[in-house]
């Protein structure tokens, strides 16, 4: 029997209980549709040229098996059951996803498939927890971090990964069926290229291909390295000057590994404290998701409604300063630029400069979450809004408003020699240096009388 692999955020073959679970009943065809619903915000320009490599990647991958990974564009809900009438499937396999409105879109679609006899499975595979697993006593969300930890720590230990992955075959493909044109590698190439994910003039994304290498294989590499930095992990995540950190976040956006295959990974290496600590990011981006599941419109609303009155600053000018890495401050220029060159920045910096918008320019934190969204490989539903919510102290569990961080203090803790700001704001200490957009000082002063404003009884 054949089983389609609906490929949503799983583009990898390893640990993929999804695509087992259609191997399991003979060939597969796989399909990947690029979807418009209302309500969904399209990826960024980072995120499709990320996502055009790695289904590249894929894509050859499925081939040498002789399984075609079909590419459709359009509403999944009339695609998907019109492909299973094409190819005569018996089943459609896929890995949940948490956010609406693209739960609704799966639920309908799966009471669709069985009214009509056939088999429709969703399968876990994108989180270590599903967000419904991990509940405070009396049932509810948790909406504290370190809580939300202990239970997911407290709760089973996360599955162990699949062995090898599954043997994969394709169908007997006549000529006659659409499907077969997918397995011609120029044919898939060109369709791909049709969706215009790639950069034309000018190409920008020269920095991205030097850093990273999207799709499974490169997630392995990155996997296989992980290693090297844990040891060092707790003393080194937060310099930015040297790679300390494991450059997993895109894989694991992608779904190019699993969050399972990485936790299990981190257990078999290292000392005690770098490992834990590299577990305790990992349940970052886990709680980031159970928060998104519980609260939808978290890219787009205050978590703390008070925060709906604050004087947020209307302020172009400055926006475009930190979106260029032009502001003068040199550890806010050096994580911009490495973010528009590379498409990632390091935690420690995105900490930073997001404090420096959100409370030295006092620009709302939903227009750096947008440069975000559209600039970061990494750029996810659920970590992106959290952490800028985080940050800009509207979150439930965030830094308050009134811990602004200091760049040059940052700079001087974290990147003491300077190297992390020298590579790329090479211009430091020369004439050529842009001087600062705003006092550093008397921007914070008047950031928390504006919080003030708010929070006076
Ligand atoms: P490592 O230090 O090696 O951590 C391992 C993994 O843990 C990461 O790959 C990531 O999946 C997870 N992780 C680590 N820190 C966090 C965190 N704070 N929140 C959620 N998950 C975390 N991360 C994203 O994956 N996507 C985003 O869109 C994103 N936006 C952010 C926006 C802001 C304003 C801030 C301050 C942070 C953001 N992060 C985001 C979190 C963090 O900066 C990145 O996950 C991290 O820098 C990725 O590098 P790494 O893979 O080398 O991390």
């Amino acid at each position: 029997t054949t089983s389609i692999w609906w490929v949503r955020d799983d583009l990898r073959i390893h640990d993929n209980p999804a695509l087992r679970a259609g191997a399991a009943d003979g060939e597969v065809v796989a399909v990947h549709v690029d979807e418009q619903i209302a309500g969904v915000r399209p990826p960024g320009a980072a995120s499709l040229w990320w996502l055009h490599h790695s289904l590249t990647e894929l894509g050859a991958r499925l081939r040498e098996h002789g399984v075609p990974l079909v590419l459709l564009s359009g509403d999944p809900e009339q695609l998907i059951p019109q492909l299973v009438e094409d190819t005569a499937a018996q089943a459609v396999v896929w890995t949940r996803r948490y956010h609406e409105p693209r739960r609704a879109v799966d639920a309908r679609l799966k009471a669709r498939l069985r009214e009509s006899g056939l088999r429709a499975e969703s399968v876990d595979g994108y989180l270590l927890h599903e967000p419904w697993t991990i509940s405070t006593q009396a049932g509810d969300p948790y909406k504290v971090y370190s809580p939300f930890a202990r239970a997911c720590r407290e709760t089973a230990e996360p599955r162990l990964p699949e062995g090898p992955p599954p043997r994969l075959r394709g169908p007997e493909l006549t000529g006659s069926q659409d499907s077969s044109r997918w397995l011609d590698e120029v044919e898939f190439a060109r369709a791909l290229e049709g969706r215009g994910w790639l950069p034309t003039a000018p190409d920008w994304a020269g920095g991205l291909r030097e850093a990273w290498t999207p799709g499974e294989m490169g997630a392995r590499a990155r996997l296989d390295a992980l290693e090297n930095v844990l040891d060092q992990y707790a003393e080194d995540r937060d310099r930015p000057g040297i790679d300390g950190t494991s450059g997993l976040s895109p894989h694991l956006r992608y779904g190019e590994v699993s969050p399972h295959e990485v936790w299990h990974r981190s257990l078999t290496s290292g000392r005690a404290t770098g490992p834990e600590t590299f577990r305790s990011e990992l349940l970052w981006r886990e709680f980031a998701w159970h928060r998104l599941y519980h609260l939808p419109d978290l890219a787009t609303r205050n978590v703390r409604p008070r925060f709906d009155a604050f004087d947020w600053r209307d302020d172009e000018e400055g926006l475009r300063a930190w979106q260029q890495g032009s502001t003068g401050i040199d550890l806010v220029d050096a994580g911009m630029r490495e973010l528009w060159v590379t498409g990632w920045m390091h935690n420690r910096v995105r900490l930073v400069v997001a404090s420096f918008l959100t409370k030295n320019l006092r620009v709302h934190w939903r227009r750096g979450e947008e440069w975000f969204w559209d600039t970061l490989v990494d750029a996810d539903e659920a970590s992106n809004p959290f952490n800028w919510q985080w940050v800009a102290g509207t979150g439930d569990d965030a830094a308050p408003y009134f811990r602004v961080f200091n760049p040059d203090r940052q700079q001087s803790r974290f990147d003491g020699e300077g190297r992390y700001v020298r590579r790329w704001v090479p211009e430091i200490g020369t004439d050529h240096r842009a001087a600062p957009v705003v006092d550093l000082r008397a921007s914070r002063e008047e950031a928390l009388a504006a919080h003030d404003a708010i929070t006076a009884p």
